[in-house]
């Protein structure tokens, strides 16, 4: 019978918390595998997933190595713990050719032959029946593994797929997103739900300045990034009045950062309404006119939460290979105008000083401003 075996990371470093940690990486994977049947079940500080239709054997690999706090998967055969069986199984998955090596772990201590006795009789089986292949204990670019379980069946295995890592999403806190339609901030969103962090969404769009295809986009970038924070929400935010109100009220150098003081306070007002004890972005230091340390600290003073930036000390190269690896980049490169690209000023002020920006911003009525985006927020479940 084919099995799946799920390792687990850091989480076991939690302590007291362990319970509360694994009970959500449960969760996380059976939420994940939704509509497939399997029985899943714990032994030994692994999971095991078995009775599933073997055909969905890649896919459900493909799933459950993708929830953050999985550590590694393999796709095994479980075999009664009797030599024959081992040995055909051992001969079925192993390699065609090249080196490997035989790694047993024996937990059932009635097996007649102990670890180091069954990895070399094996092993003298393989190399019988394929000479292509030779041990090699030190590198091997293959290895078969054999865990003989005290419950009288053996796992017999070959990869062991490499997960990706994390801690389960829903330990790490609830955090709220300030999702633009660029490649940035859904790769931030990542970053956080790595960490176990709960995300949901704030978008503020500028219809009719910007389109309704503007708005849609970055609907899809909220899909594809609820992959991997297994829930979204998007609050979709009228910004027109606000930018109409800032362009008309304050000099246009300093448009940019008084936009992004009034996101940031709306963000808030939202985060607080569900729960958030934090809020995300995608900044990256020195990135643009808009993310030097003056910028940041304009944006900052209106803030009264956390405000997280994963990806501060990031480049955009490197920002860019994650939003490839997590799927995110061809959405995002899509050429619908952000509502931060209208009314762009054409010399932006770089280093805005906070008391000049406080100033500037004086000559508009922000609460009534931030209370009336608040008014008409369209909240989309994903
Ligand atoms: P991104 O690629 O995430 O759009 P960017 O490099 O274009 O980032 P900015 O446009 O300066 O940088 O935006 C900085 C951050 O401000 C974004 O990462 C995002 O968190 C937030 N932001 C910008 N525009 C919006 C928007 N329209 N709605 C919500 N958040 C926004
Ligand atoms: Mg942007």
């Amino acid at each position: 019978m084919k099995v799946i075996l799920i390792r687990y990371s850091e989480i076991h470093l939690k302590g007291n918390n362990r319970g509360f940690f694994e009970n959500a990486l449960v969760n996380n994977i059976k939420h994940c595998l939704e509509g497939y049947e399997y029985k899943f079940s714990k032994q030994s500080g692994r999971y095991v997933i078995s009775q599933f239709d073997e055909d969905q054997a890649q896919n459900i690999l493909d799933i459950v190595k993708n929830v953050f706090g999985v550590y590694s998967v393999s796709l095994a055969d479980e075999v009664p713990s009797n030599y024959d069986d081992i040995k055909e199984s051992a001969l079925a998955i192993a390699p065609q050719s090249g080196t490997f090596k035989i790694v047993c772990n024996r937990a059932d201590k009635h097996f007649p032959l102990n670890s180091m006795q069954l990895a070399s009789s094996i092993g003298g089986d393989l190399l019988e029946a394929n000479n292509k292949l030779t041990v090699d204990l030190h590198k091997p670019q293959h290895v078969v593994n054999i865990d003989i379980r005290e419950n009288g069946k053996t796992f017999v295995f070959a990869d062991t797929i490499k997960g990706v890592n994390g801690m389960p999403v829903g330990t790490g806190g609830k955090g709220m997103l300030l999702l633009s339609g660029g490649i940035d901030s859904p790769v931030a969103a990542y970053m956080m739900a790595k960490r176990g962090m709960s995300v949901r969404a704030v978008h503020f769009h500028s219809y009719p300045f910007t389109s309704l295809q503007a708005k849609e986009k970055v609907l899809t970038l909220a899909k594809i990034v609820k992959k991997y924070t297994l829930h979204m929400t998007v609050d979709v935010v009228s910004f027109t009045e606000i930018q109409t109100a800032i362009h008309e009220n304050c000099p246009e150098e300093f448009m940019i950062t008084i936009m992004r003081r009034f996101m940031m306070r709306i963000a808030e007002r939202l985060a607080k309404k569900y729960g958030c004890g934090a809020t995300i972005t995608g900044e990256s230091l020195g990135q643009v006119a808009s993310q030097t340390l003056e910028s940041i600290t304009s944006t900052n003073s209106v803030a009264t939460m956390p405000v997280l930036r994963p990806l501060i000390g990031f480049d955009k190269d490197e920002i860019i290979e994650i939003a490839k690896r997590i799927d995110t980049f061809e959405t995002s490169i899509l050429p619908y105008e952000d509502c931060c690209t209208i009314f762009l000023p054409k010399n932006p002020v770089t280093k805005p000083r906070l008391d000049k920006v406080e100033k500037v911003e004086s000559a508009l009525d922000v609460e009534a401003l931030v209370n009336q985006a608040l008014e008409n927020v369209e909240t989309i479940v994903l």
